[in-house]
């Protein structure tokens, strides 16, 4: 068995350890990364959407593929429109593909970076002394080590991707969903304006919605979501996804190109397994916004912020992904929501209804104002988020 060390190990090639590699790379650092992956290509069947593209880095401004300056919300019968001029609060979209292709343009090649693919691997909790020497002499490096076929690598600071996640106890919320990308005759879309949640409704245990991101009027990813506390199979979920597709309602020549699909956490108690000093990182690492399922925004500045203390002051920034009050106001919507399922098309409805979209904007991308946050609570049914906020769970 050989060993070795380098200054960084990133576990996963996914969005959040290549984001986390960007931007190391981009802030000029000059240290050694080790890159680990189980799968042989990067998993390229996403669309990441999020608010506001100056939220993101300028160098990944080129990838965003639409804008949207609409979006709209219904469910019994009503329907809300929200609607901005500023690209500061637009609706954005980027394909994982093309994220991906550029970020490999941009690091192949450099010597700094070894790029491990379709290797299985394991953390060690334990640090060997001899083979971190090199480490230790660093004050605030963190020393992990991972085990490969026949190899162990150590590293001042690794990021881990794929770590485990501790449930709480009783129900927690999944939100489950199953999008078609389809290709139908001219005019079946509002190529202008995205459904965020349509045809909502609920029942004790399952909130679900329909998605609609249309790229052109004939072009668009059509996806069922559920909000749901017991288990859903995303094999019916995507038969009950053709359904909509087939409904008449987005033209009669439909053709389904592609699937995308995927089941994430919605909770503020569940935590990441921590495993000695790896830092858990991206959706396993809690940086998942619980209320929405959005985690894009987060990763990206989550990622510039570290690669900024990494690259200054060889040490990890402290602030946590998201800010401790979205955590709680977070925390308190699924609280009511856990307890009131059937509650939740009112609640987004009363939501949609009473803010606008410039305050619901900053809200989703951790920039609200304190008037913002007072309106958003203003907007909701009281009696539900006192209950909440005075009754344990059961
Ligand atoms: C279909 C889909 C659409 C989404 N859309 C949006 C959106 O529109 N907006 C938004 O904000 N968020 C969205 N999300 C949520 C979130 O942005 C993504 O889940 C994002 O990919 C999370 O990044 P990550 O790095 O945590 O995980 P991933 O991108 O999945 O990366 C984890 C990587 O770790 C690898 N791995 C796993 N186990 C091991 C192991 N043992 N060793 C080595 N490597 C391993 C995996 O193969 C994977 O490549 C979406 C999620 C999904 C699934």
């Amino acid at each position: 068995m050989t060993s070795n060390n380098v200054d960084i190990i990133i576990r996963g090639a996914g969005l959040s350890g290549i984001s986390l590699l960007l931007a190391l790379i981009e802030q000029g650092y000059s240290g050694s990364v080790l890159v680990v992956e189980k799968r042989a290509e990067p998993e390229t069947q996403k669309t990441w959407c999020f608010w506001g593209e100056e939220n993101i880095s300028s160098s990944l401004h080129h990838l965003i593929k639409r804008h949207w300056f609409s979006w709209s919300f219904s469910g019994d019968g009503q329907e809300y429109h929200h609607c901005t001029q500023s690209s500061e609060h637009a609706y954005c979209c980027l394909q994982a593909e093309d994220f991906y292709q550029y970020a490999f343009e941009k690091l192949k090649g450099l010597p700094t970076i070894e790029w491990l693919w379709n290797t299985d691997s394991e953390l060690i909790d334990t640090v060997d002394a001899n083979a971190n020497a090199n480490a230790n002499a660093n004050a605030n490096a963190n020393n992990v080590e991972l085990a490969l076929k026949g190899r162990r690598v150590s590293a001042s600071f690794g990021f881990d991707s794929a770590c485990g996640i501790s449930l709480p106890e009783g129900n927690t919320i999944n939100q489950y969903f199953v999008g078609a990308w389809v290709k139908t005759s001219p005019q079946s879309f509002n190529a202008k304006k995205v459904a965020l949640m349509s045809n909502m409704t609920a029942d004790e245990s399952c909130f679900e919605f329909t998605y609609i991101l249309p790229f052109n009027s004939d072009y668009a990813l059509i996806e069922l979501t559920r909000f749901s506390m017991r288990y859903e199979s995303l094999a019916d979920m995507q038969s009950a996804c053709e359904d909509i597709v087939n409904s008449g309602d987005y033209g009669n020549d439909v053709v389904i190109e592609k699937w995308e699909k995927g089941v994430l956490p919605m909770d503020t108690r569940i935590a990441p397994v921590k495993e000695g000093n790896w830092n858990c990182i991206g959706a396993r690492g809690s940086m998942i916004r619980a209320s929405s399922g959005y985690a894009f925004l987060t990763i990206q500045r989550w990622a510039q912020k570290t690669a900024q203390s990494l690259c200054s002051e060889n040490k990890l920034s402290l602030a946590k992904p998201i800010s401790p009050i979205y955590s709680a106001l977070d925390s308190l919507f699924l609280k009511v929501m856990r307890k009131n399922m059937a509650l939740s098309p009112t609640l987004f409805s009363s939501m949609a209804k009473n803010v606008n979209a410039v305050v619901f904007a900053r809200f989703m991308t951790e920039k609200a104002t304190f008037s913002d946050v007072l309106s958003i609570i203003k907007a909701m049914p009281i009696r539900p988020f006192v209950k909440a906020l005075f009754t344990p769970e059961h």
